[in-house]
């Protein structure tokens, strides 16, 4: 079995706000006189998640939510039924020390739920998930089916793989991919590098894959048609593009 990799995210150097001592000495007023410090103490920076994780935003962070399909949140209890690997020592310690800095209201075990891709996450969550119901689960995962407030920051990862952002991109690809019955089933090569430049940039979007009209030919063969939603399964196309089924080039440039 291969060894296990960990990857920590925790900021190497937090740096102390410049009121240091006077934070200190406020905070060791207030326990001393028996105020609560969570009403009465004013440093907060050191309440902050980013001061010690940096934030996963954006493009990265749909990229990550439709690789970990599922998470597990720590204060329903629900890490109990978590079973697909043995958490090596260091990252429970890692997890440990996130959850003793007081500044994330959830911690959260990311996982991509198949046994061939064990590189699950250990994220910190500040504000709450609403999850929502507009959006066809089986497709998306439960982990990307959220609205609301929270801000999710990366703790640890850890795995056989820990592969980097164009690897899972790579992964993705093909997944994002609807092919069309009237078409054989293996994907150019050409049209996936073309898939490729969208999914990167625009992860939820998702791609139909069809024939083109008669007309368009380019390398001797009849040209694909890729149907590009961004909004979800049954909505319209957002874009129709015309590519070469062989090199997978955009028909704007022939
Ligand atoms: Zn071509």
């Amino acid at each position: 079995m291969a060894e296990v990799q960990i990857l920590d995210y925790r900021k190497p150097e937090v740096e102390e706000p410049s009121n240091q001592q006077e934070v200190d000495h406020r905070s060791q007023l207030v326990s001393a006189l028996g105020f609560s410090p969570q009403f009465q103490c004013v440093d907060e920076v050191s309440l902050d998640a980013s001061r010690y994780y940096e934030e996963l935003t954006g493009r990265d962070l749909d990229l990550w939510m439709l690789f970990h399909r599922s998470f597990y949140e720590k204060s329903k209890g629900e890490w109990e039924q978590y079973h697909f690997d043995r958490v090596p020592t260091q990252v429970l310690e890692d997890i440990s020390f996130a959850d003793q800095l007081g500044v994330f209201d959830e911690l959260e075990i990311w996982t991509p739920e198949r046994r061939s891709e064990i590189d699950p996450m250990a994220v910190g969550v500040v504000g709450e998930r609403t999850v929502t119901a507009q959006i066809d689960w089986a497709h998306w995962g439960s982990n990307t089916c959220h609205s609301g407030n929270a801000r999710f920051f990366p703790i640890v990862r850890w795995g056989e793989s820990l592969m980097s952002i164009e690897e899972l991109t790579d992964q993705l690809v093909p997944r994002r991919i609807q092919i069309s019955p009237y078409l054989p089933g293996l994907i150019p090569q050409g049209v996936l590098s073309f898939v490729r430049s969208i999914i990167s940039n625009t992860p939820r979007a998702r791609v139909f894959l069809d024939k083109a009209g008669v007309f368009a030919k380019h390398c001797g063969e009849r040209a694909s048609r890729l149907e590009i939603r961004t909004r979800g399964f049954a909505s319209p196309a957002d874009k129709t593009v015309t590519v070469c089924a062989v090199c997978g080039e955009n028909r704007d440039n022939w």
